[in-house]
């Protein structure tokens, strides 16, 4: 019993790993830990995911709209028409 006890000490995990889905399909984007993302945020960015700060990801703009339509919430959208809150943050520039 005590043993077992202390087992089940040593073999909790001390940094867990999540898995990040899409918040409208559920498709998985990247598994993450305290320390790292995989893919990483930039590949994730660049194959078309789309974060949303305070919110989370989605892996498409069609599933931003969905979303938005099930949901009734307004993303703030670029000149373009796309929720892309991470152009500023040097995302993009790495594409060229
Ligand atoms: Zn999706």
């Amino acid at each position: 019993m005590v043993f077992k006890f202390i087992r089940s000490i040593f073999n909790r995990k001390v940094n867990p790993t999540i898995t990040i889905n899409c918040l409208n399909c559920n498709k998985i984007i990247a598994h993450a830990n305290d320390e790292e993302m995989s893919p990483s945020f930039k590949d994730c960015y660049r194959a078309g995911n789309v974060a949303v700060p305070n919110c989370g990801w989605f892996c498409s703009q069609e599933c931003v709209n969905q979303f938005r339509q099930k949901h009734n919430i307004k993303f703030d959208r670029d000149e373009n028409g796309f929720v892309d809150y991470y152009n500023d943050a040097g995302c993009k520039e790495d594409l060229f």
